[in-house]
């Protein structure tokens, strides 16, 4: 069995190799995320270990990039912070399980098992609303079977309303899910995102797809599904 672990600390990222090594795992590494991926992407790991705090990029987004080249080995995340937000974040880009740091190795050793015994994860489900359909696989938009072009931030920023579909998000939830660690720098980066969905989604549809809710964030509205 081929394991790939993609950690940015030395110390931590030797631990690693060593002790699943002893396990009887041929080990290959990657200090950042930029090597974790490029790695990744040569495919043949049975799994992954991946922490989410990269200096370059974070571990979601090397998630994400793997699973949109259609590499579906099974992704353990690493973190140290013990946030619900973060596993769902993890989740959502999609790991397969989650661990939080310190753990100890066995533990480590025994989810890795399971997740390997479980195998490759199956596709991600299409995500829909009436007639807008979303595929985190393939990466597309389609409205009535016609493709609508998306940056790579609204094409998150969509697929994490879909997955809140007819709820209300605070703007701060957005903005850790879909831009992570930079988020505090712009807050109302959200609002000019929102405006850019609204004028390419909106034309679509004969009523608002989102909704702002005044002083809270906003809801994506998929009649006859509440
Ligand atoms: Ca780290």
């Amino acid at each position: 069995m081929r394991l790939l672990v993609i950690e940015d600390e030395d110390k931590m990222r030797s631990v690693l190799r060593r002790g699943l090594e002893a396990a009887g795992y041929v080990v290959d590494e990657a200090e950042d995320g930029q090597a974790g991926l490029a790695r990744g992407l040569e495919g043949g790991h049975d799994a992954i270990v991946l922490d989410i705090l990269l200096p370059d990029i974070d571990g979601f987004e090397v998630c994400r990039r793997l699973r949109r080249a259609e590499v579906w080995a099974p992704v353990l995340m690493l973190t140290a912070l013990d946030a619900v937000n973060d596993r769902i974040a993890g989740l959502d880009a999609g790991a397969d399980d989650y661990l939080v740091k310190p753990f100890a190795l066995d533990e480590l050793l025994s989810r890795l098992r399971a997740l390997i015994r479980r195998g490759r994860p199956p596709r991600p489900s299409v995500l829909t609303c009436g007639p807008l359909r979303l595929d985190p696989a393939t990466r597309a938009v389609m409205w009535d079977g016609e493709t609508i072009e998306l940056s790579r931030r609204e094409f998150a920023l969509l697929e994490f309303f879909l997955h809140r579909r007819n709820e209300v998000v605070q703007r701060t939830t957005i903005l850790r899910h879909v831009w992570g660690e930079r988020a505090h720098e712009q807050s109302n980066i959200v609002d000019a995102f929102v405006k850019n969905l609204r004028h390419k989604l909106d034309r679509h549809f004969d009523y608002p797809l989102i909704e702002t809710v005044r002083g809270v964030g906003y809801l994506l509205r998929c009649p006859g599904e509440e």
